[in-house]
C-alpha cells in the first residue's frame, strides 16, 4: 500500500520538533527536509511545494525514488509511522463540494424530493457543487462533535432548535490544486494544477439539511466539518488507476471534454465502530475530477494554492455501495447492523473509518490511509 510506487506526502512533527513534509514509505515517514535538504519541505504546509509545479513534482518524486533505490536516505530521516503525529497536509484556500455520482443524486433525490424527478434537469449537463466552508476542513481524528440547529419534519407545522438526530457521513474523494490559475483550467490541464487526492468525509446533518436547503443548497447542515486523510497521494501516483467515466449522454459541451478521462478506480471501504457496512466505487462517478474543475474555473474564477474541491458522496449500483447512511438505511427505515447493535444514523461515541486504495504501477496498490471521526455530545 506504501511501496516505491506511491509515495503520498504529508505534515509531519516528531516529539519537540517543528512540522515539516514527509513521505510514507512502507511503516516510516521519510523526512524530506533532510533527505533532500530543500527549505521548502521544511515548511509547515504543503502549500510552497504544491505551488512549484508539475515539472518539480515530477523531479522530487524522481529523487526520492532514487534516494530509496540506492539506500542514501539519512538515518536521521527515516520515523517510524507510529512514532510521528500528523498534521493538516495544506492550507485548505477555498473548499467547493460536488456532487458527482448518479446513484447518489438519484437516491436523495428520491428521498428528498419523492414527488418529482430524482434527478434535476441540469444534472447530466453540469456537475453540481455547492461552495463548502474552508475554515471547518478538519485532519482526520478530529472529534465531530454534534451540530445543533433548526430542524422541522414535514409533519410538524413549525421548527425546533436542539442537537441534529440526523448526523451522517459522506464518503468521498478530494483533489488539492497546486498551482494557481487566473484562467480557466480545461480538463486536459487538471495534471499541471491539481497536485493530488485525500480521503473525504463530509459530515452532514440531515434533517438541518433537509430544512435549510431550498432555494441556495445546504449550509449549516455541512458547514460544522468536513475531514480530510493525512496523506495527499500525488496524481503521479495514480496513472495505473486512471479509467473512463461511465458513458456520458447528452454528450457535455465542449469545455468539459477530456481527450483521455481521469476518472479514477479507487476503492472505498466504510466502517462504523469497526464494522465493515459499505464499499464505495470511485469508478463510478459521472464526472471525472478534471470536468469538475474544468466547471469550476469557466466562469472566470481563479484558483488558488490549496484550493479544494470533493467529489460528493460516492454510491454504487448496489446498496452495499451507498456511501452515505441516509441511503444505506433509506432514510432511517432500513436500519444497519453492526456487531449485536443496530444504527440508522450517528450516535455520541460513534467512530467512522473510511479507508481507500487504486491500482498502481507494476502491480502494486496505492495506499490513501484512511479518515477517521468520532462523535461527541452537542
Ligand atoms: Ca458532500
Amino acid at each position: 500500500m506504501y511501496g516505491i510506487d506511491n509515495l503520498p506526502y504529508g505534515v509531519f512533527s516528531t516529539t519537540g520538533t517543528d512540522r515539516r513534509v514527509g513521505v510514507r514509505f512502507g511503516d516510516t515517514v521519510i523526512d524530506l527536509s533532510v533527505t533532500l535538504r530543500d527549505d521548502v519541505f521544511a515548511q509547515p504546509t504543503l502549500n510552497p511545494f504544491m505551488a512549484q509545479g508539475r515539472t518539480r513534482w515530477v523531479e522530487v518524486r524522481a529523487a526520492i525514488t532514487d534516494a530509496i533505490g540506492a539506500d542514501t536516505v539519512p538515518a536521521d530521516a527515516v520515523h517510524p509511522v507510529e512514532s510521528v503525529t500528523m498534521h493538516m497536509p495544506f492550507d485548505v484556500a477555498d473548499y467547493v463540494d460536488f456532487y458527482a455520482s448518479e446513484h447518489h443524486a438519484s437516491n436523495l433525490g428520491r428521498l428528498f424530493r419523492p414527488d418529482s424527478e430524482p434527478l434535476m434537469p441540469n444534472w447530466k449537463h453540469l456537475p453540481v457543487a455547492y461552495h463548502g466552508r474552508a475554515g471547518t476542513v478538519v485532519l482526520s481524528g478530529t472529534d465531530i462533535r454534534r451540530p445543533s440547529g433548526q430542524r422541522k419534519a414535514p409533519d410538524q407545522s413549525s421548527p425546533t432548535f436542539g442537537p441534529s438526530t440526523r448526523l451522517d457521513i459522506e464518503a468521498e474523494m478530494g483533489f488539492v490544486v497546486g498551482v494557481p490559475s487566473s484562467e480557466p483550467i480545461g480538463p486536459d490541464r487538471f495534471a499541471d494544477h491539481v497536485f493530488g487526492a485525500v480521503i473525504v468525509n463530509d459530515w452532514s446533518a440531515r434533517d438541518i439539511q433537509a430544512w435549510e436547503y431550498v432555494p441556495l443548497g445546504p449550509n449549516l447542515g455541512k458547514s460544522f466539518a468536513t475531514s480530510i486523510s493525512p496523506w495527499v497521494v500525488p496524481l503521479l501516483a495514480l496513472e495505473a488507476a486512471r479509467v473512463s467515466t461511465p458513458v456520458q449522454d447528452p454528450e457535455p459541451l465542449e469545455y468539459l471534454r477530456e481527450s483521455r478521462s481521469w476518472a479514477l478506480d479507487i476503492d472505498l471501504v466504510v466502517s462504523w465502530n469497526g464494522h465493515e457496512v459499505s464499499r464505495p466505487p470511485y469508478r463510478e462517478m459521472y464526472w471525472s475530477p478534471a470536468q469538475m474543475l474544468a466547471h469550476e474555473t469557466i466562469n472566470g474564477a481563479t484558483s488558488r494554492t490549496g484550493d479544494l474541491f470533493a467529489s460528493g458522496t460516492i454510491s454504487g449500483p448496489e446498496k452495499n455501495q451507498r456511501g452515505a447512511f441516509i441511503e444505506l438505511t433509506w432514510g432511517g427505515k432500513e436500519p444497519v447492523t453492526i456487531g449485536s447493535e443496530t444504527r440508522t444514523f450517528l450516535e455520541d461515541g460513534d467512530e467512522v473509518v473510511i479507508a481507500a486504495s487504486a491500482p498502481g504501477a507494476n502491480g502494486s496498490r496505492i495506499g490513501f490511509g484512511d479518515v477517521r471521526g468520532r462523535i461527541t455530545g452537542a
